[in-house]
């Protein structure tokens, strides 16, 4: 397998740097090859704007989703976020490796998704969900959190994880086509001491020589919907 690591986290010692290693680690061991963006040492450029297109098809007014269409077009895209999307078609599966902040990933990733998954090559043109354009392969989100699990059950104060995260693996990974694996996390890494956390990675190994066989998130395919984008009423529940 070609696994692409998206990794998101200012500290190199910290835990969140410590599972990314352990994932290079475990993954190149088991015969796979890594590719790997330390966004934070890297210093990725965190925010989409008009910088991104020297050559704006309107220098006037900023249409982020139209400029990414054309700089696609006319191969105008910032050389950063091409060497990004060299390795997001390059990957079988996408890890995305961070900190939980504010129930969300740290503004460098978001930054990095919105500057990364451009319109025309990452979707677009009717190109979207279970037709999207990096259909085919797996994503997953391994992160670590402050808060410990009973805070995320579907009763706990925070509420439950699978809707902290559906803006992420929902509504960004889901959205360009990926196939979602269930999240690994490290439930309050600071505070579950060095057993907690050795016990964390040898559960992540786990988790890592099983990337191509763990059954994916059950989101519901387009045609579970109808012409007005409604879940059909065979289906029950929520989206
Ligand atoms: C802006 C912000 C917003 C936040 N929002 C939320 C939120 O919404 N929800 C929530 O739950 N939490 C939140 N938090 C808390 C945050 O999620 C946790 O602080 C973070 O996930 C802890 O992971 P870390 O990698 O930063 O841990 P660190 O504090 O860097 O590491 C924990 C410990 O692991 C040790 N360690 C490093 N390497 C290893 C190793 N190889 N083996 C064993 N131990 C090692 C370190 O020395 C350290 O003692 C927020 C924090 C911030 C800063």
């Amino acid at each position: 397998m070609k696994v692409f690591l998206v990794h998101a986290h200012p500290e190199p010692r910290s835990f969140t740097a410590a599972m990314k290693d352990h994932a290079i680690q475990t993954l190149t061991h088991a015969g796979h090859e890594v590719r790997v963006s330390d966004l934070c040492a890297m210093r990725f450029k965190a925010s989409l704007d008009a910088d991104d297109f020297p050559a704006a098809a309107d220098p006037a007014f900023f249409k982020a989703q139209a400029e990414q269409m054309k700089a696609h077009e006319t191969g105008a895209l910032a050389a950063d976020i091409l060497a990004e999307q060299e390795k997001l078609f390059w990957s079988d599966v996408l890890l995305l490796q961070f900190p939980l902040w504010w129930s969300s990933v740290p503004a460098i990733l978001k930054g990095w998704v919105d500057r990364v998954f451009t319109m025309g090559r990452v979707y677009g043109g009717g190109r979207w969900f279970s037709d999207g354009a990096l259909r085919g392969r797996r994503a997953m989100c391994a992160l670590t959190t402050g808060g410990p699990e009973g805070i995320y059950g579907s009763r706990g104060r925070n509420g439950s994880l699978d809707k902290v995260l559906f803006h992420v693996q929902h509504g960004m990974l889901a959205f360009v086509g990926y196939e979602v694996l269930p999240p690994f996390v490290a439930w309050s890494a600071a505070r579950v001491g060095d057993d907690g956390r050795a016990r964390y990675l040898g559960a992540y190994r786990e988790r890592l020589l099983t990337l191509d066989t763990t059954p994916p998130i059950p989101f519901h395919p387009l045609e579970h919907f109808d012409e007005k984008l409604q879940l059909k009423a065979e289906f029950p529940g929520e989206v």
